[in-house]
């Protein structure tokens, strides 16, 4: 099953996506937590990177898709693979068919997160994760049993610089302008789910589960 999840910064597909990659066992692809482990580790990449994530820019086409067309060749993506975060523009989700297509596969559902602004503002400003193993909290809705540590690791919980509101609404506006005309696109091609990103993860959950095997996909 390729699946690609689309819909604003906030909308849950990253933790949709380590869900779901566990349940289908699925390797998770997601082009923030590429960029942001080149960061940490100081790459030549990561530098680039940063001056446009930390922003709530979006890093140039030709630098994700090539992270992505790689990622791509390896093995574990044979039987299938959750994109989170890409394509994020018209020309990344072309490029993105013509390089699949080249290879003989295509996408198989695209599940499109619709979310409210409202919701994720309070989402983004909220969120803490955790620096050793990248676990995710929420100050109000997802708390740490002890402020500031990782119930998992024990490690530091941390914002994300791009986390902060007016960061988080230039990702939204770049979102409307870039990314949605994205929703048009896979619509046009047959393989677009609309789901509401505003449900809780366990609920959206199961309304995934039922898309895929009404879809047959599982
Ligand atoms: P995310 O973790 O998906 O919210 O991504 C964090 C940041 O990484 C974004 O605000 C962008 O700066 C950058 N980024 C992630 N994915 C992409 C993409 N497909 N195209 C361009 N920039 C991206």
């Amino acid at each position: 099953m390729r699946l690609v999840l689309l819909g604003p910064p906030g909308a849950g597909k990253g933790t949709q996506s380590v869900v779901l990659a566990k349940k289908y066992a699925l390797p998770h692809i997601s082009t923030g937590d590429i960029l942001r482990e080149s960061v940490k580790s100081g790459q030549p990449l990561g530098l680039q990177a940063k001056k446009f994530m930390d922003k709530g820019e979006l890093v140039p086409d030709e630098v994700v898709t090539g992270i992505v067309v790689e990622r791509l060749k390896k093995s574990d993506t044979m039987k299938g693979y959750i994109l989170d975060g890409f394509p994020r523009t018209l020309k990344q989700a072309e490029d993105l068919d013509r390089a699949i297509k080249g290879a003989g596969s295509g996408i198989d559902l695209v599940l499109y997160f619709a979310t409210s602004s409202a919701v994720a503002i309070e989402r983004l400003t909220g969120r803490r994760v955790c620096r050793s193993c990248g676990q995710n909290y929420h100050v109000k809705n997802i708390p740490p049993k002890k402020e500031g540590i990782c119930d998992k690791c024990g490690g530091e919980l941390y914002q994300r610089p791009d986390d902060n509101e007016a960061t988080v609404r230039n990702r939204l506006k770049v979102y409307e302008d870039q990314t949605k005309p994205l929703i048009d696109y896979y619509a046009r091609q047959g393989i677009l789910k609309r789901v509401s990103g505003d449900m809780g993860v366990d609920e959206l959950f199961k309304v995934l589960s039922k898309v895929f095997s009404d879809a047959k996909l599982v």
